[in-house]
């Protein structure tokens, strides 16, 4: 259905979107439905490459359980109106129709039982049923607004159109495409850009550190992740770069440069009992092998070679630990004060926080307030859901708001 990649763009459509990714597609399939002339491009060779790489392959396309405070915003009303009018089970009854198998993998999360393609052959069969055309390898280089219609220059030739619709996503994964293009079309028109960060995304650890977790690597353990007041219950993952798994990529989306992470290790149990128990029953376990039923062996020598290095806490048995030794190993398995020495930064990232100013949108229509006939939509906005099928939701619920009107 792409048009040929040698002719020239229409010279005038009702409706250009620009990102042929999750937003822009559903975009254009509901815009094109409604009877407007609809044309996506994207600079990218192929449609829609996050949502065949997202959830491991198998697309987590939405969560159940979708509510205003699992996305981080300036402006944490914004996204209200455009989730309660297109709902998660909107977009399951169009997989449905689809037939395409799904599960709940957990907490509400819902992924393709087969593959992230069934998703995205949908999304593209639903733009060929309303008629709406798909042009890649399409480079913008110039947008003009003349009294009328938007004017815009590209690769293919010059086109016109009534209704611009931005869906070039934010900056996570350049080389799947992503660009900071929206960003820049929100400054020419004089939206503002709240200032933007890698998100769910891992951590990096400092040297000293990452020479004794490295031996970690692989491990995962089920914990408690806080900073900035709020916390995720979830697993970690140490890796050879530091420490990632799903609290560690939900709490990135919270956490500043040079900032503390806690990390409760032993969320369910209150070690300071079970070591106090153990010292009053005469225990002659030493720690290591005494953190080993709770953390596994490697993970609790590695950590007490971390938190205590000069220590005689390896041979020790526990009958003999002071009662402080006690209280301060259990404060460092309960609150480890993790300093990341970064993040993994854009290359990796599942999303951007930050983005066009949502004050600056009607929140409605997603049409800039500034500029009419401009619409943004998906995550090039400032709207940032957490981990777990909430960000494609947005991508989903955004662009129908905006294809019903633009
Ligand atoms: C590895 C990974 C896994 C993920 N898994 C999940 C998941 O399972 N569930 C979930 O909810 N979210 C997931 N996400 C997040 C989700 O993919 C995004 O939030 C979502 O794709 C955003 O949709 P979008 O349409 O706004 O942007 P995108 O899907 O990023 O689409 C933007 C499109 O714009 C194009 N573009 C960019 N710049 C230009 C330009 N200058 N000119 C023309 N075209 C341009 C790009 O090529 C791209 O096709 C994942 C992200 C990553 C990176």
């Amino acid at each position: 259905m792409t048009t040929t990649e040698k002719s020239l763009l229409p010279k005038k459509i009702d409706v250009l979107i620009i990102g042929a990714g999750a937003a822009g597609l559903m975009c254009a399939a509901v815009a094109g439905a409604r009877g407007r002339s609809v044309l996506v491009i994207d600079h990218a060779n192929k449609v829609g490459k996050k949502i065949l790489m997202s959830g491991g392959g198998r697309c987590n396309f939405t969560n159940i359980y979708t509510q205003a405070n699992n996305f981080i915003s300036n402006n944490p009303h914004f996204c209200k109106s455009a989730l309660s009018r297109y709902t998660p089970y909107d977009f399951i009854a169009l997989v449905d129709q689809y037939n395409i198998p799904y599960h709940e993998k957990k907490l509400g999360q819902l992924f393709c039982d087969n593959k992230a393609k069934d998703i995205l052959n949908m999304l593209i069969s639903e733009c060929q049923q309303a008629g709406a055309k798909i042009r890649t390898k399409c480079e913008v280089s110039h947008i003009e607004f003349d009294t009328t219609c938007f004017q815009l220059s590209t690769n293919f030739g010059t086109c016109q159109c009534d209704s611009l619709v931005i869906a070039t996503g934010g900056l996570s994964i350049p080389t799947m495409g992503a660009s900071g293009f929206g960003y820049q079309v929100a400054k020419q028109f004089n939206i503002a850009v709240t200032p933007t960060q890698a998100a769910l995304v891992p951590f990096t650890a400092n040297p000293h550190i990452l020479a004794k977790l490295s031996q970690l690597s692989g491990n995962s353990i089920e914990a408690s992740v806080s900073c900035s007041g709020i916390s995720f219950n979830e697993n970690i993952l140490f890796t050879h770069r530091g420490i990632s798994g799903p609290a560690i990529l939900q709490i990135s989306s919270y956490w500043k440069a040079n900032t503390i992470v806690d990390i409760n290790l032993l969320p369910k149990i209150n070690l300071l009992e079970e070591l106090n128990q153990y010292k009053t029953r005469g225990s002659k376990l030493t720690l290591k092998n005494l953190l080993a039923k709770y953390l596994s062996k490697n993970t609790a020598q590695t950590l007490i070679d971390l938190w205590f290095p000069d220590s005689q806490f390896n041979d020790t048995p526990i009958i003999q630990f002071a009662d402080s030794d006690l209280s301060n190993i259990a404060q460092h398995c309960h609150n480890w004060q993790f300093i990341p020495a970064g993040t993994e930064g854009y290359r990796t990232a599942e999303v951007t926080l930050g983005g066009v100013d949502c004050n600056e949108i009607s929140s409605k229509t997603m049409e800039a307030n500034k500029q009419k006939g401009l619409y943004f939509i998906g995550e090039v906005l400032d709207v940032t859901g957490h981990l777990g099928g909430f960000n494609f939701q947005w991508a989903w619920a955004s662009a129908v708001a905006a294809g019903q009107v633009a």
